[in-house]
């Protein structure tokens, strides 16, 4: 693979601090390259922080971005600002160079044409544009220079869309095609959809296509805006902005662009006219009622005479904005009901209330649609299926749908309702092949139109699913709540499977259960899952449900009981025969980061890690031995010798990261808060965290000793002084309310050690016991009552 050390991006708008941002956080020295303003008075016209003002305002804006750009804020050093008149000749040193100005072929072509005078042959260079063939912008480019020319389309907020489409120039060398590919995978993290030069390429034709769709069924049918959105949100394994809260955040100005672009350059398109944007979304546009950008699109918030903020949807017909209850639809609560997604798919698709009706109008021509764009967009059903899941958010693309809503069936009804039903899929059912996905002898097949085969699902190099694991039977153990898979090569994982990888009784017996089977059978353990959705959750942390119930009924012995298993399990693994290593990504809380910190011995993380001890937010501390555990680990580091009164700063560390429940913002983050440590490894691209973290059991595995029980220092009785000072600041500065303080107390008191001497050394038993002790006592609160209820009902966490 080759190299890229240095990146230049040559245009600095939304797009171009996006993709710099991803490769500063990547680590790449970047390059940022805008115009100079046009219009600089005089004095302006030789000061290079004028000439450079556009790319210093896109880095000033990407460093305070929401949510942020940068995986952490040193990242942004590595950018290098300047302007393309002073300093075009500096992309001369980079080893991949990408445009992303303003989408306009002359603009492009000129451009182009000046930054070919400055390549180096073997830099790539790409494009980021989203529409305009890459054909005409390389036109008349030397051939060298055109080999090494490609499209990168990226998707925003770049850092956390993980769709990167990669779409070869009409002489794009295959050498560069993977290149870019293993690039993109690897280091930036993304899922690569091989597209081709056509109108927008794969995701948006396919996702504007519905959208549009959507829009003007509604107008003919009478939908209002919040309907389509209940109906077009979970149920159907779509993210909850739907399609108008969607098109709130992309801009309505971009969403019309998109679809009026893709008008245009289709005209033999069968179903062109579905791109035609209703005349009401024109005006919105007209009138600047852009979305989010402009404070009102689609929906608009506004507040009520006390202060209450208040949601409006605009009616299509008089662009007035106006209050709504939430709809209900009786489809909706039937795929409530439902258990899997299949089924919820089901009850929405072939519902009988007008909703339904709506969504099939809308979604059955979309399938259509997607399955007639093959090979024109793209070569098979699994380019389109990977571009809607990652450039959409979708949990199922196209095809994956329509198998889990039933071929066939949806068949039938488009028939029934005279639809035009593509002839590949004709052809695939006369075939006897019902379903575009199939799994034979453990292998994912998809359905090739070309062959009218099925083929194997390309596999990626680093790409382990468990899925597919478990389809070939490699299931060793299993239970309701979670499965130990054979990874083979004598390394097995343990993969919670609850919602959102909540940790119940079942799965902490099961962590402990399935030791002596892996000591026995192999040499070392990986504990990782890889729940969809995004940003993806390893384990949203211990069930409060569960501990609720025999609280509820005052038996503290029963909630002691769990707390006091979990924490001897998680050490069970910890002081085992195997090397462990833990996987985690997305939400990992409470006791989900407790197992990384106590029962791993590394860590694998993904980049876009938030990991915290937010216990606090609840009313309760980290009980698993979560506040020993962030103990050692920060104060591991620390040479022996160091004496003890030096030990103050990690110990406010540990104390204000437990107290504060502070969460990381990225695996970058995570290091800074002590999770992470020094042998732990980040890496970019989620699908390959199960393979990475496999091969990182393998290399312990060689030789491995198992962890040794070690007394543990701390700091005593020193530690009141210290706090006390600390929650005043904190208390005063607004950061903890008084009921955080009065849990922050027992937090300090847990990592002192209690009231020992200042260096003493204990053993790790003491800490755990004041854990549980703390723990019992905060359940008896009826503070901590009311914020595990506010969180059980909101998901969200209660200031009290
Ligand atoms: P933008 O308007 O935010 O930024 C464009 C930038 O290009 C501006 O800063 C402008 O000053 C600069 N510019 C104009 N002419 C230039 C030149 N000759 N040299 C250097 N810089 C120049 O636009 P954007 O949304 O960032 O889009 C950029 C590109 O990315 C477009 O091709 C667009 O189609 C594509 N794209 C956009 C999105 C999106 O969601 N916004 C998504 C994917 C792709």
């Amino acid at each position: 693979m080759k190299k890229i050390k240095q990146a230049g991006v040559i245009g600095a708008g939304i797009m171009g601090g996006g993709i710099a941002s991803l490769l500063a956080s990547a680590g790449i020295e970047t390059l940022l390259l805008d115009i100079v303003p046009p219009n600089l008075e005089d004095d302006e016209k030789k000061d290079p922080v004028a000439r450079n003002r556009f790319a210093i305002n896109v880095l000033k804006a990407v460093q305070k971005s929401k949510p942020p750009l940068l995986t952490h804020p040193k990242a942004a050093g590595l950018i290098q600002v300047g302007n393309i008149e002073d300093d075009l000749k500096k992309l001369a040193h980079c080893d991949w160079m990408v445009e992303v100005v303003v989408e306009d072929l002359d603009v492009k072509q000129k451009l182009f044409k000046r930054i070919q005078k400055v390549w180096r042959p073997g830099t790539i260079v790409s494009s980021n544009t989203s529409g305009i063939p890459l054909a005409q912008i390389s036109e008349g480019l030397k051939p060298e220079f055109c080999q090494h020319f490609l499209g990168t389309h990226f998707f925003n907020p770049v850092r956390y869309m993980t769709l990167l489409e990669l779409i070869p120039g009409p002489d794009t060398a295959p050498e560069i095609l993977t290149d870019m590919a293993d690039f993109g995978e690897t280091v930036l993290g993304k899922g690569i959809v091989w597209g081709k030069d056509t109108p927008n390429f794969v995701a948006n034709r396919i996702g504007v296509q519905g959208m549009v769709q959507a829009m003007r069924t509604m107008v003919e049918e009478g939908v209002t805006i919040p309907e389509v959105d209940t109906l077009f949100g979970p149920g159907l394994g779509r993210p909850k902005t739907a399609m108008f809260k969607t098109g709130d955040l992309v801009g309505i100005d971009t969403l019309v662009h998109v679809a009026n672009n893709t008008y245009n350059l289709i005209p033999a398109d069968e179903a062109r006219e579905s791109f035609k944007v209703p005349p009401f979304v024109l005006k919105m546009a007209e009138q600047k009622l852009l979305g989010n950008k402009t404070g009102a699109g689609f929906y608009k918030k506004e507040f009520d005479a006390k202060g209450k903020p208040v949601k409006l949807a605009i009616n299509p017909e008089t662009l007035a904005y106006e209050p709504f209850e939430p709809p209900r639809f009786d489809c909706i609560d039937g795929a409530k009901a439902a258990k899997t997604l299949p089924e919820k798919m089901k009850a929405i698709v072939y519902g009988e209330d007008r909703g339904a009706k709506f969504v099939w109008k809308v979604l059955s021509a979309n399938l259509i649609y997607s399955a007639n764009r093959i090979p024109e967009i793209a070569d098979t059903i699994v380019e389109i299926d990977n571009a809607m899941r990652w450039g959409f958010n979708f949990i199922l693309g196209p095809f994956e749908t329509w198998d889990a809503i039933g071929v066939q069936t949806g068949v039938d009804k488009m028939v029934a309702d005279g639809m035009e039903v593509p002839e590949a899929i004709t052809t695939m059912l006369k075939n006897g092949c019902d379903s575009f996905y199939s799994i034979q002898e453990g292998k994912k097949l998809f359905y090739d139109f070309a062959s009218q085969t099925y083929q194997p699902v390309p596999e990626r190099e680093g790409v382990l699913t468990l899925a597919a694991v478990k389809a070939k039977g490699q299931t060793a153990q299993s239970c309701d709540s979670a499965d130990l898979v054979d990874l083979g090569d004598g390394v097995f994982c343990l993969e919670f499977k609850t919602k959102m990888n909540i940790l119940n009784e079942e799965v902490i017996d099961f962590i402990k259960s399935t030791l002596p089977f892996v000591e026995e059978n192999g040499v070392g353990l990986v504990i990782g899952n890889q729940a969809g959705g995004v940003p993806g959750a390893f384990s949203a942390g211990a069930d409060l449900k569960f501990m609720g119930r025999y609280a509820m009924q005052g038996q503290w012995d029963k909630v002691a009981a769990f707390v006091e298993k979990a924490q001897n399990n998680i050490m069970a693994a910890r002081y085992s025969h195997v090397p462990i290593v833990a996987a985690p990504f997305g939400l990992t809380f409470g006791g989900g980061c407790e197992i990384c910190l106590g029962a791993a011995d590394r860590i694998v993380a993904h980049s876009e890690l938030y990991m915290g001890l937010v216990e606090v937010g609840v009313g309760l501390l980290p009980a698993a031995g979560g506040c020993l555990y962030l103990w050692r680990k920060l104060t591991g580091s620390i040479p022996e010798g160091v004496d003890v009164v030096d030990l103050a700063p990690w110990f406010l560390r540990a104390f204000k990261t437990i107290a504060m429940g502070k969460v990381s913002g990225s695996a970058a983050d995570a290091c800074r808060l002590g999770f992470l440590g020094p042998n732990d490894r980040i890496v970019a691209n989620r699908m390959h965290l199960i393979s990475e973290a496999k091969k990182e059991v393998l290399g312990l595995a060689d030789g491995y000793r198992p962890i040794t029980k070690q007394p543990v220092r701390v700091i005593g009785a020193a530690a009141q002084g210290m706090v006390n000072a600390e929650l005043h600041n904190m208390q005063s500065g607004g950061y903890v309310s008084e009921y955080d303080a009065f849990i922050g107390r027992k937090v300090a008191r847990v990592i002192s050690g209690g009231q020992v001497r200042s260096g003493a050394e204990i053993d790790e038993g003491v800490i755990l016991a004041e854990e549980r002790k703390a723990f019992i006592e905060l359940w008896k609160q009826e503070k901590t009552w009311d914020r595990i209820e506010h969180m059980l009902k909101t998901g969200r966490r209660l200031r009290n």
